[in-house]
């Protein structure tokens, strides 16, 4: 019966073995089918979703020039269009001017009683004080230049999407699929991305502040202890790795203190805000060879995201954050406190290595439309298979590394971090 189990043990180990063998036979040696898929992708256009597409055509609406309009109106009906007389208690300020033709503000209405939206009697352009253009540039898509529709509104972007049945993009996705896929299509296209789509997103990412702290950091006031004790908790819990439980034990076995798990993690939480503004005016001076990952963890129960960013030859963290989805949004408010810590942005020389995730690709996006430019290369692959995934693979090793150890302490910790 003992004798059994070593020798079932070494059998599984020389099947192990084969497979192994086979494995790395079928990927030196079976090529995989991607000449069928004319699109650069590396995907199957069922997994296009996972794709980001190229930014669309920014149609910008023609500029016009209100005295030629005024001109052309008093050809065609032999008299001048004449300036709106100002009454009522709400007269359009001095300073408002139709942004399409110029008109001054004596050719303006008042459309909503001082509420702010206004209508150009030369052009009859509606616009809005805020956004000074009430009709925004059209957008079009990229391959066919036809206007794009809005597809979905929600609360963070819209979707904007190519409907035209003869767009280049439309034709190759569809040529990609193979019989099956295309049977599944008809009967469930919501399944596939064919089309091409367009996300706009709807909050400026670059006006959020990246530095609040939370409104409960609690205060450094000790009432039952003192700082030496929030020190001790602080050693056996950070430096030692203990869990809270554990200092407590320590502190009550060891230094004859008697504190609460709870107290000793509201402690970290109070140091952890302390370090916070040291930590994040740090001078860097960082490298031009950044690494960013997402990694997910348990917080009480519910699932959050951790983005990590940083400088792969210093070994520093430029930027942080934690969301509870993994988003656009927290990428890119991650990226912009790792771009912060630049003095000057090194643009096309930034190295930024990120797995194959869309964020970084659609926060890429967001950056170019404020004039920061920079490649993001994406690792796909598991091993170094491709030219790209041999340089850079290093880069991203680095980062998960990173967020093994953060995942590991955090855990130790009793997840007082975030
Ligand atoms: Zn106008
Ligand atoms: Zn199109």
């Amino acid at each position: 019966m003992y004798t059994i189990i070593p020798l079932l043990l070494a059998h599984i180990q020389e099947l192990n073995k084969q497979i192994l063998f086979l494995f790395k036979f079928i990927v030196k040696n079976i090529p995989l089918n991607l000449e069928k898929s004319k699109d650069d992708s590396l995907f199957s256009p069922k997994y296009n979703k996972l794709k980001v597409d190229k930014l669309p055509l920014i149609k910008v609406p023609e500029k016009k020039d209100y005295k030629q309009l005024l001109e052309i109106y008093l050809k065609e009906h032999d008299k001048p269009l004449k300036p709106i007389k100002s009454r009522g208690r709400n007269p359009v300020p001095d300073d408002v001017h139709c942004p399409c033709c110029n008109a001054p503000h004596n050719y303006i209405y008042d459309n909503t009683g001082g509420r702010g939206q206004f209508l150009c009697k030369v052009c009859d352009t509606h616009f809005n004080r805020q956004n000074y253009i009430d009709n925004p540039p059209e957008l079009c898509c990229p391959h066919c230049g036809k206007a794009l529709v809005i597809k979905k509104k929600r609360k963070l972007f819209n979707i904007h999407k190519c409907v035209n049945p003869n767009c280049s993009y439309y034709q190759s996705s569809l040529k990609a699929l193979s019989k099956e896929q295309l049977e599944e299509y008809s009967s469930n296209p919501e399944k596939f991305k064919l089309h091409y789509i367009y996300r706009e997103f709807k909050i400026n990412f670059f006006k959020i502040d990246l530095y609040s702290l939370p409104k409960n950091a609690s205060s450094l006031q000790f009432r039952k202890f003192s700082p030496h004790v929030m020190g001790l908790c602080l050693t056996y819990l950070v430096n030692c790795g203990l869990s809270t439980r554990k200092t407590r034990d320590v502190l009550r076995e060891v230094h004859g203190i008697k504190i609460s798990h709870t107290q000793i993690a509201n402690y970290a939480t109070t140091a952890a805000y302390c370090v916070k503004p040291f930590v994040d005016s740090y001078d860097y001076k960082p490298t031009n060879y950044l690494a960013a990952d997402e990694t997910y963890t348990k917080v009480k129960g519910s699932r959050r995201y951790v983005w990590f960013i940083m400088d792969a030859i210093k070994k520093s963290i430029l930027g942080y954050r934690s969301s509870d989805s993994r988003d656009t949004t927290p990428c890119i408010l991650a990226m912009r406190m790792a771009f912060d810590k630049f003095k000057k942005f090194p643009g096309k020389a930034l190295k930024f290595v990120a797995d194959g995730y869309t964020a970084y690709k659609l926060a890429q996006q967001q950056f170019a439309l404020h004039g920061m430019h920079f490649d993001v290369t994406q690792v796909i692959g598991l091993t170094n298979e491709d030219d790209v995934s041999t340089e850079y693979r290093w880069l991203k090793q680095i980062i998960e590394r990173l967020n093994r150890t953060f995942k590991f302490s955090y855990k130790v910790t009793n997840r007082l971090w975030l």
